[in-house]
């Protein structure tokens, strides 16, 4: 493979000495090979992002695991095929972004009994290295193995929300926000908040208090929502529900407010005091969040929850679509858009995995596939963007069950086994988290736009459990030890596809 220059300036910060660095030689040319292999080493920032609880945590984990103990042999054909490739975590690049706790995840995940990692809640990230023999003649007279950095920067899809609000002004983002809030599906979880709004009044002098106890009814409101009804639309302001290390912080003191154009005008009322605050929160916090690290990103994987959307029917189909199209309006943003002045390059590739597939048997794996595709490409047509560069996958970053075929009479249901999570129960049995069961989660739609169609039957018994991460077996797979063997489906396909311009 030709190198390629470094496509941000990070790739010009010398990293720490790869396992690899000769040892011998007079130090002074030692460092002078180190750094010029710094600077010929090109890096690729890959997003992770996707709502609370798709799957990012276990999916960067996997994706660092698998690669860093090829543990995953058997399944990366195409990596494994490539002299000498290796993998291991460097110091990244940038100081003022925490770290991903890549150990701690691990650990949890290996411990006795397994336990799902905590999840993403801020921004974090992680420099990943690839090294492998180069072809290149001058590389191997020099030494040099041939590298990538790949810096994984996973972040909370619910930050990517605030984007709309970049074009609307606080009476524009309080109409659509109240129209939601006052919709059949969400207004039952809005109610003491818009029982507050009904006694507050927009003219209302500017009281901090207020101002207060209607951002945490709203902050409620929004929690509640994505908890009682995941599948509707997603709610903003990101940092309300998400907010990293604004928690405490003044700025997500604000609150929609009906009529608020007419009373934001007026000098110290409520309505002038919260529209403050909402330009406040664009200025300080969404803006800075796209300059500095969504500008930067190359690559960028979206995880879907597209079964829970698929149980919820064809409103909650709607709503993902709603959804991905705000997403491929941020990652192809129109010539004319905010994020164009700010983006000067654009993310190349795009991977929309639908997580957790491993909730189902392996054969509705493409149907699942199909249903995501349909709603990128529906999505796409909306926001007006072309879909090139986007592949859709079904994922499980971390497959928890195995594929079973039960028999009854002349009918054949593929399930699947595992141990569902204690509190899991299916048709009134209640499981405890020790004890395998085979669950049958129901047949996807052969026909993808069945899916989407609200007049088509739809099977009613959806049983998506969630499962206790396996016990993973341990496999003398490397020549330098052991490894534990990370099941998955769909891992080896996302690196092939968002990093494979990059390999030999
Ligand atoms: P995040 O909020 O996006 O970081 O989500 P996590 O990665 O923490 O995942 C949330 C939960 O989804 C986990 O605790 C698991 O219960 C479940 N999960 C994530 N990935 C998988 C997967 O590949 N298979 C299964 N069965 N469950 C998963």
């Amino acid at each position: 493979m030709l190198a390629t220059p470094p496509t941000n300036p990070s790739a010009h910060t010398p990293a720490a000495r790869s396992p690899t660095a000769r040892s011998t030689g007079s130090s002074s040319l030692t460092r002078a090979q180190d750094y010029v292999a710094d600077v010929l080493t090109p890096t690729v920032r890959l997003g992770v992002t996707g709502l609370s609880r798709s799957g990012k945590t276990v999916l960067i984990t996997g994706l660092v695991e698998t690669l860093t103990n090829r543990s995953a042999d058997p399944s990366y054909a195409r990596l494994a095929g490539i002299p000498g490739l290796r993998a291991y975590l460097e110091p990244q690049p940038d100081d003022d972004v925490p770290r991903f706790q890549y150990e701690e995840h691990s650990s949890a995940l290996a411990g006795t009994p397994p336990a799902w990692p905590e999840s993403t809640r801020r921004i974090s990230q992680l420099r990943l290295t690839l090294e492998w023999e180069s072809s290149e003649t001058w590389r191997q007279w020099l030494g040099m193995p041939a590298r990538l950095h790949v810096d994984i920067v996973d972040y909370p899809g619910e930050w990517l929300i605030d984007l709309a609000m970049m074009g609307q002004s606080f009476a524009e983002w309080s109409e659509a926000a109240l129209t939601l809030a006052r919709s059949p599906a969400l207004s039952p979880h809005a109610r003491p908040f818009l029982q507050f709004l009904a006694d507050v009044g927009a003219t209302a002098a500017a009281d901090e208090q207020v101002a207060i106890a209607g951002a945490s009814l709203f902050t409620s409101y929004l929690a509640e929502a994505r908890r009682r009804a995941p599948a509707e639309a997603a709610l903003g302001p990101g940092r309300f529900l998400l907010p990293g290390d604004l928690e405490g912080s003044p700025q997500l003191t604000f609150f929609p407010l009906g009529d608020a154009a007419r009373a934001a005008e007026q000098p110290r009322t409520l309505a002038s005091l919260l529209a403050r605050r909402y330009d406040s929160y664009r200025a300080n916090v969404v803006e800075p969040f796209f300059r500095a690290h969504f500008a930067r990103l190359d690559r960028q994987i979206v995880l879907v929850d597209a079964l829970g959307a698929l149980n919820g029917g064809a409103e909650a189909l709607a709503n993902l679509e709603r959804g991905l199209a705000g997403v491929l309006a941020a990652f192809r943003p129109g010539r004319q858009s905010w994020l164009s002045f700010i983006t000067p390059r654009r993310v190349g590739r795009i991977v929309f995995a639908a997580t957790k597939a491993d909730h189902v048997h392996r054969s509705s794996h493409p149907r699942l596939q199909a249903i995501l595709e349909k709603a990128v490409a529906r999505a796409a047509r909306r926001a007006s963007t072309a879909g090139a560069g986007v592949r859709c996958i079904a994922l499980a970053a971390l497959r928890a069950t195995e594929d079973v075929e039960k028999v009854t009479g002349s009918e054949t249901y593929r399930c699947v086994r595992g141990i569902p999570l204690p509190g899991q129960a299916v048709a009134g049995r209640a499981f405890d988290g020790r004890k395998p069961a085979v669950v049958f989660p129901g047949d996807l739609p052969a026909d993808p736009l069945d899916a989407f169609e609200p007049t088509s039957a739809r099977p009613e018994h959806y049983n998506f459990v969630r499962f206790m991460p396996p016990e993973r077996s341990v496999q003398p797979w490397s020549a330098g030890g052991a490894a534990r063997v990370w099941p998955h489906v769909g891992l080896d396909e996302i690196i092939t596809f968002l990093l494979g311009d990059h390999l030999p």
